[in-house]
């Protein structure tokens, strides 16, 4: 997998690193983290996602409602780009350029949801390994998917303060919230 590591707190990257990117990016994750802890006390999972315009306006925002909706496919990702298509009036997001946060790595579903929409630009926080060691969710298999997204044109940064985002998360399990997921044998 082609991965550029910057110097830069860590952050990973398909392309070469654009710290003017990263910059915006960590601003608008770690007001994405600090939203989740409201999320949350809302009966939200605790990942939230938001979609912004490539001049940094707010499409859309939304957290992971699979339990308040009872729908295993309510990531916080699937919500925005579905809001974002219905404002937009598209199923096909691309002319737009737009790029999602999210606050920790989006998973198997997600990729793919990203991909089918067009979106350009990928920016996450927390990565996968860590969310399963932390939470026990299952996220999936994603082979390879820096380059298969950088193959499409869509670029792709992630580890964004990421200790922030791992602090949701281990509050998320310590205050005893649930893990939903199949069950398995
Ligand atoms: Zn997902």
């Amino acid at each position: 997998m082609t991965q550029f590591v910057s110097e830069y707190n860590g952050i990973i990257s398909n392309e070469k690193f654009d710290t003017n990117k990263a910059d915006f990016a960590k601003k608008i994750i770690i007001g994405l983290q600090n939203d989740a802890y409201n999320f949350i006390n809302s009966g939200y999972g605790p990942f939230v996602a938001a979609i912004y315009d490539e001049n940094g306006n707010l499409i859309a925002k939304s957290g992971n409602s699979v339990v308040n909706d009872k729908c295993s496919n309510n990531h916080a990702e699937i919500n925005v780009i579905k809001e974002a298509e219905i404002k937009f009036g598209t199923y096909d997001l691309s002319p737009y350029n737009l790029s999602i946060y999210v606050t920790s790595e989006p998973c198997m579903m997600c990729l793919g949801a990203i991909l089918w929409s067009g979106i350009k630009s990928v920016y996450y926080g927390v990565a996968s390994c860590d969310v399963e060691k932390i939470t026990g969710y299952d996220e999936g298999f994603k082979l390879n998917w820096f380059d298969e997204f950088a193959k499409r044109g869509i670029c792709v940064y992630g580890n964004i303060e990421a200790d922030i985002g791992k602090n949701v998360l281990l509050k998320y399990v310590s205050d005893g919230n649930v893990i939903y997921k199949p069950l398995r044998k």
